[in-house]
């Protein structure tokens, strides 16, 4: 095991959120419990945004386009120097995977929440990270992810792996540079668009070819690691719900998961992180075939949005992990100590209108609230992440997301049914919002019955819209 220690864990009492909405507020939360102070960065258009108001001190990075603020990293830099900050908790998105970002913060002796700048490298790069995981006896989706980029050889692999294929390109992310392919006839357009597709987003054409599963789950595993060599993992979650591979409603435990293949599953997760040194939060994503086969899309190398329904069934606070491991600290809890109680879901609240094509929508939240006694429902069951309250404004300039209404069952049907309730009580005014639509997916009768793959809602959309 290559284990690359946390050079600058030392303990801190000021940490910055270098983030902003939901994540930024659920991040200081757990920093003002364990008695730390808490610092906001903010944007022009979030002057006045939750995370602001909920800080013990906020610093303006810069203008509301994200590259002159969030991702800024000199100005994040500054703002922990000018505070005091000892450590930096990147949320997800923005500077969460940004490995200069790292190497500027060791440079400045201040703490990064999260890997080394070296693991998230070693993930950045697909083709690169199925090498290294192919190494660490991770299974792969059957394909090639060779250095040579020649057009004959990539058709000859695609012929040899059977159609459909799926081209990715090796630097991709967010869905880019991805294609599938039906047959070896279009195998050369297929190819030449994804390449002018990638070299676009990321100067880069180097592609690999994947076979297309045509039904799979999407199953993704929690790791932790400290800077003394444990690692474990706080089981699966089940996120096949998406829409243009977008997660819009996440589960755990994944329905149906033999305790065998929980193992299995979490073990090689652990021999992943282990593999690159990881050290912090991490998750590793797996497709999960219709015959019980596995296999290795990518590790995600920071916190997830989906990380609470993890915390409602293991009763651990993942951003405590977080920080305790950031200063030093081993894992809280070994593999043997830790265990799944009930169901949990957590609905993703986005403001975006599902009947004009989830177009992002703008405005004042006349209204935001959820009246859990009103409606019945016991708050130990129920969580409501939210960056928003009554009276703020959405604007266009980030993710649409809004909240994350989570909640926890003894068991899956108990779990859904009271997600069901919550999504009834819950009161936007003022922002279109998905809220019936996932209504609707909360109550659908297939996926109450686990009817899942990562097309559920194309295959039911006749019933979902
Ligand atoms: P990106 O990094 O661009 O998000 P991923 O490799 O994580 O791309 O894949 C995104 C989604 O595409 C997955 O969640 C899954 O739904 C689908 N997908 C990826 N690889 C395959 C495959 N080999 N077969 C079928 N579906 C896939």
């Amino acid at each position: 095991m290559t284990q690359t220690p946390n050079n600058n864990a030392q303990r801190f009492d000021t940490l910055l959120v270098a983030n902003r909405g939901e994540i930024a507020c659920r991040v200081m939360r757990t920093a003002r419990r364990m008695g730390l102070r808490t610092v906001a960065v903010y944007s022009d258009a979030d002057a006045n945004a939750r995370h602001v108001r909920e800080a013990d001190e906020a610093v303006r990075l810069g203008p509301a386009a994200a590259r002159e603020s969030y991702l800024n990293v000199e100005a994040v830099v500054e703002a922990a120097r000018r505070t005091g900050a000892g450590a930096i908790h990147p949320g997800y998105g923005f500077l969460s995977e940004n490995g200069p970002f790292v190497e500027a913060l060791d440079a400045a002796d201040i703490t990064f929440v999260g890997p080394p700048a070296s693991a998230i490298a070693a993930m950045g790069d697909k083709s690169a990270a199925k090498a290294r995981m192919h190494r660490a006896r991770v299974p792969l989706v059957p394909g090639y992810h060779g250095d040579d980029q020649d057009d004959a050889l990539l058709k000859a692999e695609a012929d040899q792996i059977g159609y459909p294929v799926l081209l990715k390109a090796s630097a991709g992310g967010g869905g880019k540079g991805m294609r599938i392919v039906e047959s070896g006839a279009g195998f050369q357009a297929a190819l030449d668009g994804c390449r002018r597709e990638s070299r676009a987003a990321f100067s880069d054409d180097r592609m690999l070819i994947e076979k297309y599963l045509t039904q799979p789950r999407h199953v993704e595993v929690q790791v932790f690691c400290d800077s003394h060599g444990n690692g474990v993992y706080l089981f699966e979650r089940d996120c096949s719900v998406q829409r243009r591979h977008q997660k819009v409603l996440e589960e755990a435990p994944a329905p149906g998961m033999s305790e065998a293949l929980r193992r299995e599953m979490g073990e090689a997760a652990v021999r992943a992180a282990k593999e690159i040194g990881y050290v912090g939060a991490g998750t590793v994503e797996f497709l999960l075939d219709a015959d019980g086969s596995f296999y290795f899309m990518e590790m995600n190398t920071r916190l997830q949005v989906e990380h609470p329904v993890t915390e409602m069934i293991t009763g651990q606070d993942l951003v405590e992990w977080q920080l305790r491991v950031a200063m030093g600290e081993a894992l809280p809890l070994a593999q043997d100590e830790l265990t799944i109680t009930g169901h949990s879901f957590e609905a993703r609240l986005y403001a975006e209108d599902p009947e004009q094509d989830f177009l992002p929508a703008t405005g004042t939240l006349n209204r935001f609230a959820l009246d859990l006694t009103g409606a019945g429902l016991d708050p130990e069951r129920v969580r409501l992440d939210s960056g928003v309250e009554s009276g703020d404004t959405v604007s266009m300039h980030y993710d649409p997301m809004l909240a994350k209404l989570i909640v926890h069952g003894d068991d899956r049907d108990q779990a859904l049914a009271t997600l069901g309730r919550a999504l009834a009580a819950l009161d936007v005014q003022g922002v279109v919002t998905n809220r019936a639509f996932l209504q609707r997916l909360a109550t659908h009768p297939a996926f109450k019955a686990v009817d899942l793959d990562t097309r559920f809602i194309e295959r039911n959309e006749a019933t979902l819209f």
